[in-house]
């Protein structure tokens, strides 16, 4: 089969969140399955554009209501990534260093998906599949099936993955023009609670939706930012899939960030020599366990209880255990987690900002991962973490729920908790703290973590099938909740 992704984000050329992380591996696997897997998404001014080599394949030319521009196709010459990767350039709009937030946001997005529609409108033969993921490219299944001049287009499969269903891409009605002409009888497939939500428009439109874990899609019922009604009608054609991790990127044996590679058998060992690096560069106490937060500083991942949790920790354990923070967001919560950096005995740090290397280094050198999150659609950290051997301490919810068993129970090997809140995160500090004490404990939930299977493997086949029920069938002509 041929499938097309069209994403916002792709590892390693444009990287905000999980989203790059997973269309750069589930393309890569599918292709190893003997499928053609490719991936389109914008051309951003990043480092890997200007260290690689590119074809042009296609120049066009169309408009976001009265802004016409010219569009180019460039294709990465050596398909280095495991796939063919195709760069959309839109002068003035896309060439930009940062993936997302600027104010033309949904003029971009809107540009870059007519533009992958008008490509493929061109083609000779028609993919199999377009995969579509979250917001920024959920109007295409909508162009292709309602817009006059793509409906020829109109018989191609198209799936949407939600990876994130807080962000929704939400404009108004008088953004309307921005789109090429459409049959207007259609206009509450675009709607949704009285503006035009392209994540909504790509849960009506798309042939199958996809969550990036079934309890994810379960909660999304529940909550997910206005759309519970909509995925509990639309909730025949759902269904989850739970992520994996690149296990190629991702291995603690030559991942090529840091130096100290280990395996399960020389875990300890080589775990120790990165965090004593950790340790020496951020003034940290070497024998005490290391926990780390590593994301967006941002409500849903509750890095805002963050600076109490660990206040309340030195108070009310003690100063047995230190504390790096890595990530960026919310200014008040980047000052906070400034601010207790004044109060540091050789126990606490943060670094505010996006650094993978960094990433990588943490993950192989703490004792644990902090994530006290209030939404977790999926959840890469965790899988990342065991595979580095550093036990995750998680909020029951979402992937975190599929993905981590606590420690305490039979076979288990992480630390969950019920709750977003400070008691329930100190807790599972204390016992981290109590953990880390019995070495032999510690040694042999290691060991069990890092021999879990988080590979791509049977969740690319599970998307295989799910491609395959499509195939050859006549589209799906949608209808509305009342
Ligand atoms: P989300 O996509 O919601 O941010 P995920 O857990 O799905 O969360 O993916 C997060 C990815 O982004 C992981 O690869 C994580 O290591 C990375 N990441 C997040 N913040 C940073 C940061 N400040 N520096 C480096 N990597 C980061």
């Amino acid at each position: 089969m041929e499938i097309i992704h069209v994403s916002a984000e792709c590892y390693p050329v444009a990287k905000a969140g999980g989203l790059g992380d997973v269309v750069g591996a589930l393309p890569k696997y599918q292709n190893e399955l003997g499928h053609i897997a490719k991936v389109v998404m914008p051309m951003y001014k990043t480092k890997f554009l200007m260290n690689n080599a590119w074809d042009v394949v296609h120049k066009g030319r169309t408009n976001i209501g009265d802004y016409w521009f010219d569009y180019t196709i460039i294709k990465e010459q050596t398909n280095k990534l495991g796939f063919d990767l195709y760069l959309v350039d839109i002068n003035g709009l896309l060439d930009r260093e940062k993936v997302y937030g600027y104010d033309d946001d949904t003029e971009r997005f809107t540009a870059f998906q007519v533009s992958v529609v008008d490509w493929i409108s061109v083609w000779v033969h028609k993919p199999d599949v377009i995969h579509v993921h979250d917001h920024h490219t959920g109007l295409i299944p909508f162009i292709i099936k309602h817009c006059y001049k793509y409906q020829h287009l109109h018989s191609i499969p198209t799936v949407l993955t939600i990876h994130n269903a807080q962000y929704q891409g939400t404009m108004g009605w008088d953004k309307s023009y921005l789109l090429p002409p459409w049959d207007s009888w259609k206009w509450g497939l675009l709607d949704w609670k009285g503006a035009i939500n392209p994540l909504a428009s790509g849960i009506k439109c798309a042939w199958k939706v996809t969550t990036v874990s079934k309890s994810y899609l379960e909660e999304m019922r529940q909550s997910s930012n206005g759309l519970e009604d909509l995925l509990e009608y639309e909730r025949g054609k759902c269904s989850g899939i739970l992520n994996g991790i690149d296990v190629d990127v991702w291995d603690p044996a030559t991942d090529s960030y840091f130096e100290d590679h280990f395996t399960v058998k020389t875990a300890a060992e080589g775990k120790a020599k990165s965090k004593k690096k950790l340790c020496d560069t951020f003034d940290l106490d070497v024998n005490k366990p290391l926990i780390v937060f590593i994301g967006r500083l941002v409500g849903e991942k509750g890095a805002d209880i963050l600076p109490a949790a660990i206040s309340d920790s030195f108070y009310y354990i003690g100063r047995k255990m230190n504390f790096l923070i890595l990530g960026s967001g919310f200014p008040e919560v980047e000052a906070q987690l400034n601010s207790l950096q004044r109060l540091a005995q050789k126990d606490y740090s943060v670094y505010i900002g996006y650094n993978e290397a960094l990433s990588h280094l943490m993950y192989a050198g703490a004792d644990f991962l902090l994530m006290p999150s209030r939404v977790e659609p999926c959840g890469l950290n965790q899988m990342y973490a065991m595979r580095y051997g550093t036990v995750p301490m998680v909020r029951r919810t979402g992937g975190l729920r599929d993905t981590v068993i606590d420690y305490g129970e039979k076979n288990g090997y992480g630390i969950v908790y019920n709750w977003a809140a400070v008691g329930d995160i100190t807790q599972g500090i204390w016992r981290a703290v109590d953990l880390y004490n019995d070495s032999e404990r510690m040694a042999e939930i290691r060991e069990r973590m890092m021999l879990l299977d988080f590979s791509w493997q049977s969740s690319v086949l599970q998307y295989i099938s799910l491609y395959e029920e499509m195939r050859h069938k006549e589209p799906v002509t949608e209808s509305l909740p009342e």
